[in-house]
């Protein structure tokens, strides 16, 4: 019954709008259900396919806006990193105008220090540890105006800066250490030079300046002959102060017709000096003494013809001339 049921025929009748004849489709069951059973499964993959589709587009969207996203924050860290190598680049150049700046002060330190040693006296020749410095760059100004094309540094031209400001650090360290050390030694050297300084007569022991008998041949003020006179007369008052004309020790004190009260000083580098005719000696034997520090007082003891210093420089027990070694102005000229 129900195989039957199946088995029937439908008939359908197209009738067309004008004079056309009627069309008559004869159609089984079975078929007619075959046939929407076909359409359903082909409405049924369709919607599949296009599900698949839609969901492959959508992870695909997903995927495209995530590596955008990633893109854009590479992009980020680049432009962080280009502005650090940018602030690296100018840091460098700022170092190697510092160096080039810090090289010029060491030059015009080392010349100074040349100079110095110049004015120093009987050091001329005292400097050699540092060489020569190199004529001063003048330093570059802005007041003019600058310009030109903006051509742009390469990392090689960066790398090459970096390493030479490096090494002209290295180099600076050098040179000071060199410095340093010289200076040192310069110090040393002025501090003895000072000390040998005070030690030499280069003061005149009295308040006046008239020399009235120089060191040399004269005739001799009591008999008239011609004689050699061993140091220099210098006239002054009664009781006038006679000075150390260099710092030393009291080597005698003593009395005797000839020299009459007489102070003998002993300085360094084998120099005496010699204070005649004093009135009043003011120091003791053994005594030290500073430059310029009072030891007399002047006076016409022992063979003299009125008041007056005999003033005798000796040099390893020999007289030397004592005028060149004293300043021709006022006494305070030299300490
Ligand atoms: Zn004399």
């Amino acid at each position: 019954m129900k195989f039957k049921w199946f088995q029937n025929k439908l008939t359908f009748v197209i009738i067309p709008e004008a004079n056309g004849s009627v069309v008559r489709v004869k159609l089984s069951r079975a078929v007619l259900w075959g046939a929407v059973f076909a359409l359903l499964l082909l409405v049924g993959t369709s919607c599949f396919i296009y599900v698949q589709q839609m969901q492959s587009a959508a992870s695909s969207y997903l995927r495209t806006t995530e590596l955008h996203g990633k893109a854009a924050k590479l992009e980020q860290d680049l432009k962080h990193k280009n502005e650090a190598i940018e602030q690296l680049k100018n840091e460098i150049f700022t170092l190697s105008k510092q160096a080039a700046e810090v090289g010029s002060k060491m030059e015009e330190i080392t010349r100074l220090r040349q100079d110095l040693l110049k004015l120093s006296p009987g050091s001329g020749s005292a400097d050699q540890a540092v060489s020569a410095a190199s004529p001063e760059t003048p330093p570059a100004s802005k007041a003019g105006g600058v310009g030109g094309p903006e051509i742009p540094v390469t990392a090689e031209q960066v790398r090459a800066l970096a390493s030479s400001t490096g090494a002209r650090y290295t180099e600076l360290a050098a040179e000071m250490n060199r410095l340093s050390a010289s200076f040192v030694e310069s110090k040393k050297q002025l501090l003895a030079q000072q000390e040998r300084q005070k030690h030499i007569p280069s003061l005149w022991p009295t308040l006046s300046k008239h020399v009235t008998s120089p060191y040399g041949y004269r005739r001799d003020p009591f008999t008239s002959k011609l004689s050699f006179h061993k140091g220099m007369d210098i006239a002054g008052k009664l009781n006038d102060p006679v000075y150390a004309a260099a710092g030393g020790i009291v080597h005698s004190v003593g009395y005797d017709k000839l020299h009459g009260h007489n102070v003998v000083l002993e300085h360094s580098s084998g120099i005496r000096t010699w204070y005649m005719h004093l009135n009043q000696a003011e120091v003791d034997t053994g005594e030290r003494v500073v430059k310029g520090q009072r030891i007399g007082k002047l006076g016409t003891t022992g063979r003299s013809t009125g008041p007056h210093l005999h003033y005798e420089v000796l040099r390893n027990g020999k007289s030397t001339d004592p005028a060149p070694y004293l300043p021709s102005h006022s006494r305070k000229d030299v300490k």
